[in-house]
């Protein structure tokens, strides 16, 4: 049993969770890649008896009886449900108040994650924002 809540980005849809989590994971698939605008996503699996909502949320159908839903004030991705796991749905990780809670334990579709990610562990790293750009070609980007 867990308690969980989380919120949009400019808090105007937020949720809550009090009940088993069906799934902690990683997705790499190209369509959440497409629809987060990011290299991964991550989910908390729920049931949606016990899911709370409050604020308007718009939704995309990104694939036949599958819909990604989304705060039509801010933008941020809030949710993946389709009519293949009726039982649950997908929630954002990121959208938890403290995603630091999050413990994955499983990545999904390996086989379309981003290359670059294999990349991470060997550039550099700055605990705020890059002050300077660097200048380079395309060419030692890769
Ligand atoms: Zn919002
Ligand atoms: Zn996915």
């Amino acid at each position: 049993m867990a308690f969980l809540a989380g919120h949009c980005m400019c808090g105007a849809v937020a949720w809550t969770y009090s009940g088993q989590l069906t799934r902690n994971l990683v997705c790499h698939c190209a369509d959440c890649q497409r629809a987060t605008s990011a290299p991964f996503t991550a989910f908390l699996g729920m049931r949606p008896e016990h899911l709370t909502w409050t604020g308007d949320i718009v939704h995309y159908e990104s694939s036949p009886n599958t819909f990604r839903g989304f705060c039509p004030s801010c933008g941020s991705r809030l949710y993946f449900r389709s009519d293949k796991w009726p039982t649950e749905i997908h929630v954002h990780a990121a959208t938890m108040t403290d995603p630091d809670d999050y413990r994955p334990d499983a990545q999904v579709v390996m086989r379309s994650r981003a290359k670059w990610l294999d990349r991470l562990p060997s550039i550099p790293t700055h605990d705020g924002f890059q002050q300077k750009p660097s200048v380079h070609t395309p060419a030692e980007t890769l």
